[in-house]
């Protein structure tokens, strides 16, 4: 990470590491903690809510969500979370903003971007954010703070930089709406953490690269 960081000229800290830890064990969870990991991110509500409940006591942890959210799941997860990284349709904002309203308190979220188009990802294509980010950015109880995508699976990593470099482009141009901030640009994998880190990405979420292969394969959303 940093040394991809000063290849471009940027700053290594302002970087933040987001450790995934979905199908990964809570002992294992405490370890990467002890070695000073900080950010953690699930992609389940019932998985992110067992694990912050096992982790009570590290008040210094904090949890990222960055999967598919369903309605249903938005409450229980709201006071749980620093960010949601995947805002990817109307109605969750909708939902999002209810919540909010009820626990008093704004939530901060990212707009997830597909920016490939493909059809087995979640988030919005390039054309409908703006659009979006307007008329969400109204909602008292959403923060948006950024845009998010998960950029297809590629042998070559050169790639997937078209990809990181079209949601920093549009993130440039969103720079201005009123009651959004576009702060963040939540992009890099495992496999591709380096060129996103080369395109502007600020926070990197990584999961196989930390803790080895997942023993279930799972969606990335
Ligand atoms: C699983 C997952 C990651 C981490 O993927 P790795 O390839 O294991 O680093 C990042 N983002 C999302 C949305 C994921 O679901």
């Amino acid at each position: 990470m940093a040394a991809a960081a000063c290849r471009v000229g940027r700053e290594p800290s302002e970087i933040r590491l987001i450790a995934v830890t979905k199908a990964v064990e809570v002992s294992l969870v405490r370890r990467a903690i002890a070695a000073g990991v900080r950010d953690l991110g699930e992609n389940r509500a019932q998985e992110l809510i067992r694990k912050y409940r096992a982790l009570t006591g590290h008040e210094d942890v904090a949890w990222h969500f960055i999967g598919h959210l369903q309605r249903n799941k938005v409450r229980a997860i709201l006071d749980k979370v620093v960010l949601i990284h995947s805002l990817d349709r109307w109605a969750l904002a909708v939902e999002l903003d209810r919540q909010a309203g009820r626990w008093g308190r704004p939530v901060r979220v990212l707009v997830q971007v597909n920016v490939a188009g493909e059809a087995t990802k979640f988030g919005l294509h390039v054309e409908e954010v703006r659009d979006f980010v307007l008329e969400a950015a109204k909602m008292p109880g959403l923060r948006i703070e950024g845009l998010m995508t998960v950029a297809p699976q590629v042998s070559d990593q050169e790639e997937v930089r078209p990809v990181f470099r079209r949601l920093r482009e549009l993130a440039a141009r969103l720079a201005g709406i009123p009651g959004a901030t576009m702060r963040y640009l939540s992009m890099g994998m495992s496999q591709d953490y380096v060129v996103a880190v080369e395109e502007g990405a600020n926070l990197l979420r990584i999961g196989t690269a930390i803790f080895g292969r997942r023993g279930r394969e799972d969606g990335h959303g």
